[in-house]
């Protein structure tokens, strides 16, 4: 028993050996019968699997194979371990020495799960040594202040770093967000310039167009100033063609009285024919001379300026005119317009009289073009001098 039990522990030399006492009181289950026995009962084969000393003898009766992997048992191979089982103070030790170490290892960087494991760990095993020393009680209460204060604490760290993930998510959608409106307000910088400078040529324009309201206005002003001087002018005109009319009315009535002066003296003239002759031709000439006048007013225009003064009519011989009409007041036209007074050669007027019975003018009156150049020959002085129209 000894040679063998000292190969045994060089085979396996992890196995402490420890106290038999211990070794007897352990107990371990039988998975052939399921009953408890001592660990010094069990023997164990090279496949790892053991068994009860009275199970081993029913395998080694019928079928000397391991009922969990089916390998061929060999009897010789059957052997007792020795191991060594702690006392309970020292398996509590073991745990707290595990536990210790673990919250050692535990920093920011740690996962929330192992946390809380960590604290389910330390909960299960304080619950286990309750109720017997008073050495566990603060150890009750560090396990109640984690519960309380770290898992929360290392829950919410982990959901802000959860939510900071999200964050940067989103502030990356944001900073592309971000670079396309920065693209998209680039153009809309361009346009706005565009805008301004129209702007400013706008306001330019619009400067322009109040200055020349203002000189519109003023135009306007002097305009209206100059139409009421117009109006005023037209007026005193008006005013001033009504005198005339009246005045005209005027000399129409004293015209026409004389006119009836003339019927009596006509009527008279007849009475008095059988009286001599040189009475009767003096009564004729001033008979003439006040008809013509007659005529001359009616014949006048209503812008008539000067005053209606008869020139010497008397002491010119009577006008052989066809309507017997003179027209020798100052200002006035005769309708034929003014005539000459000079008085040529029979020979000339008897020359001029056949050239118009036969069409043809020497030049009298003078007729100009439009830069009062004679239109044909003219004879000017003595005879050898003639002024040719140009051509
Ligand atoms: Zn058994
Ligand atoms: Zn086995």
């Amino acid at each position: 028993m000894s040679k063998s039990s000292t190969t045994q522990r060089s085979t396996f030399a992890n196995i402490v050996t420890t106290d038999v006492h211990t070794m007897n009181t352990h107990l371990l289950r039988c998975q052939i019968c399921l009953n408890l026995h001592p660990v010094l009962q069990f023997k164990f084969f090279p496949c790892g699997h053991g068994f009860c000393t009275a199970c081993i003898e029913n395998i080694f009766s019928h079928n000397p194979k391991c009922p969990h992997c089916r390998v061929t048992l060999r009897r010789r191979e059957a052997h007792v371990v020795y191991i060594d089982i702690p006392s309970p103070e020292e398996e509590r030790a073991a745990k707290v020495e595990t536990l210790v170490e673990g919250f050692a290892q535990m920093d920011r960087n740690s996962k929330l799960i192992s946390v809380e494991n960590a604290g389910k760990k330390l909960n299960a095993f304080v619950k286990e040594v309750e109720g017997g020393q008073d050495t566990y009680s603060s150890l009750l209460q560090a396990v109640e202040d984690f519960k309380e204060r770290i898992i929360p604490a290392f829950r919410k760290a982990e959901e802000q770093a959860k939510e900071i993930e999200t964050l940067k998510k989103k502030l990356e959608v944001c900073q592309h967000d971000l670079a396309g409106s920065v693209s998209r307000v680039k153009p809309l910088e361009k346009e706005l310039g565009k805008m301004r400078s129209n702007l400013c040529q706008v306001e330019q324009e619009r400067d322009q167009a109040i200055g020349l309201a203002e000189q519109a206005s003023q135009e306007t002003i002097r305009l209206r100033q100059r139409l009421a001087r117009t109006e005023q002018e037209v007026h005193d005109l008006q005013a001033e063609t009504k005198r005339y009319k009246e005045h005209l009315l005027q000399q129409a009535n004293i015209a026409r009285s004389q006119n009836k002066k003339i019927e009596r003296l006509k009527k008279d003239s007849n009475k008095s024919k059988a009286q001599p002759t040189q009475e009767n031709a003096r009564s004729e000439v001033v008979l003439e001379s006040e008809k013509s006048v007659t005529q001359s007013y009616d014949a006048c225009e209503v812008d008539l300026e000067m005053p209606l003064t008869p020139s010497s009519s008397l002491e010119r011989p009577l006008s052989t005119h066809a309507n017997n009409v003179r027209h020798d007041f100052e200002a006035m036209p005769p309708p034929g317009g003014f005539r000459s007074d000079w008085q040529l050669p029979d020979k000339f007027s008897k020359k001029r009289k056949r050239d118009s019975e036969n069409g043809r003018t020497d030049g009298f009156p003078l007729s100009l073009d439009t830069k009062g150049r004679p239109l044909r020959t003219v004879q000017l002085g003595t005879r050898r001098t003639l002024r040719a129209p140009l051509r």
